[in-house]
């Protein structure tokens, strides 16, 4: 049985006690956990990876990314969220063929793996064909990650699609392999419900429902309240954003016990609203992690962890100066947010019992932060501190994933690289031929709205003239 042995690390178990051990060992055996603790005796054949000046975690769990969208990453980083729909929804998104979802896909499994994110909720809304939907799930399969394959197809609405002959084959050949399943599609709030559809789906097929919600200007409250009404707000939805929605909306969510994905860069750049977290601190909802889209930002956790981190308390000082008060004591903490992007992440899933922690029986999805040629890697006080604001994907030693080791020494373990770039360069290529390339760069780069600089009355003529 393939064993690994992590020797000396300072190991954050991320246990229900949050237990911290200095200078110990994780083994892992035949893809479990089967022992955490000090001075740990490595069984026969056993792989050692020296952990030490290093931090062991669990691996990251992200409950909310569009991997299909990694093939354009950085395209839109001047953008709104309104500039997101128009490319994607209705002029551009329909481009994609199959090849380019698999590209895409491949692209952003690989990103994540990278980055010490070892399960991923694939919101995999550009699925317009079968065709399309057996890419994106070939892609996954192929990358040696843990991955949750939330079907969607924004061509469509969620009423026709689910109901359609061809989703019912795909779910039937491909849904009880390694991969999750989840159904992705968001609820307008137009009172004819037509969404119902959709749910009985999921209902049957007994998948949970992720979905945009709380989303300025495309989802609100009304969505919500239908939701609710018809019974379809369960434990394992997963509501995506939540970013202004009114607090009886709030009221259902932690009555029904679902939990909200918190993508902060994403709300803080494209505006869907206020990142929540002060909001789901106040009503109990469960929160975890997610990067939304590498279309703007890149697929990695320590960004969600130090962005949440800074948005919450920005909102808690700017929200006290109002009151000409001083915030003497910040309520979010840095463990919190180490908690978010991995417990968060199982209890979202329905995985706790299998991977978010290192403790006998888990999977063995482990990650190893270590970088002795980083000046940022010492001293390391605060464990929780240093993952969620110092540490970054460079410093991404090690990962296991069910015990295999998928990178090694900072690179990526049995990984073709090469083919994935000329996939995703093909991509390119194809949306730039089917677009044309002032359209391509055009899309790249809106247009800037007019500043207006104040009028200053501290600038004198004379001065400046001179
Ligand atoms: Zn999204």
């Amino acid at each position: 049985m393939d064993a690994v042995l992590f020797r000396n690390g300072l190991v954050l178990t991320m246990d229900d006690a949050h237990t911290v051990l200095p200078g110990a060992d994780v083994l892992a055996v035949g893809g479990r956990i089967a022992q955490v603790g000090v001075g740990l005796t490595a069984p026969p054949g056993a792989t050692e990876i020296d952990a030490t000046g290093g931090i062991v975690m669990p691996g990251m769990i992200d409950t909310h990314r569009h991997l299909w969208q990694t093939a354009m990453r950085g395209y839109g980083a001047d953008w709104t969220l309104t500039q997101y729909f128009v490319w994607y929804y209705l002029e551009s998104g329909r481009h994609f063929r199959p090849e380019d979802i698999y590209a895409g896909n491949v692209l952003g499994a690989l990103e994540a793996l990278d980055a010490g994110v070892t399960t991923t909720v694939d919101w995999s809304h550009g699925l317009q064909t079968p065709q399309h939907a057996d890419a994106a799930a070939d892609a996954l399969e192929s990358v040696p990650g843990r991955f949750v394959l939330a079907y969607g197809n924004i061509q469509q609405g969620p009423w026709e699609w689910a109901t359609s002959p061809g989703f019912r084959d795909f779910v039937e050949r491909r849904m009880r392999g390694r991969l999750g399943f989840q159904m992705a599609f968001d609820v307008t709030g137009d009172p004819a419900f037509p969404e119902r559809a959709a749910f009985e789906v999921a209902r049957e097929l007994d998948v949970p429902v992720t979905t945009h919600a709380g989303v300025w200007g495309a989802t609100n409250d009304d969505g919500i309240r239908l939701m609710h009404e018809h019974g379809f707000m369960t434990p394992s939805t997963i509501y995506v954003h939540a970013a202004t929605l009114s607090g009886d909306s709030y009221q259902r969510i932690a009555a029904t016990g679902g939990s909200v994905s918190v993508s902060t860069e994403s709300e803080q750049s494209a505006g869907q609203g206020y990142p929540p977290t002060w909001q789901l601190r106040d009503h109990g909802i469960p929160v975890s992690l997610s990067m939304d889209t590498s279309v703007w930002w890149s697929g990695d956790l320590f960004s969600a962890m130090r962005a949440t981190l800074g948005a919450d308390r920005s909102r808690e000082h700017l929200q006290a100066h109002g009151r000409a008060e001083t915030v003497t004591h910040v309520h979010l903490r840095a463990e919190q947010v180490v908690d978010w992007a991995t417990r968060g992440g199982s209890r979202a899933l329905g995985l706790d019992g299998v991977v978010g922690s290192l403790q006998p029986g888990r999977a063995a999805d482990v990650v190893l932060l270590r970088n002795d040629d980083s000046p940022v890697m010492f001293p390391i006080l605060n464990p929780y501190g240093h993952v969620a604001f110092q540490a970054q994907r460079g410093d991404v030693h090690t990962v296991l994933v069910d015990g295999r080791i998928v990178k090694r020494d900072h690179k990526l373990v049995g990984v073709d690289l090469g083919k994935a770039r000329a996939d995703v360069e093909r991509t390119v290529e194809h949306l730039i031929a089917t677009m044309g390339p002032d359209a391509w760069r055009k899309g790249m780069n809106p247009d800037i709205p007019a500043t207006k600089i104040l009028d200053n009355p501290y600038t004198y003529t004379e001065w400046t003239n001179t």
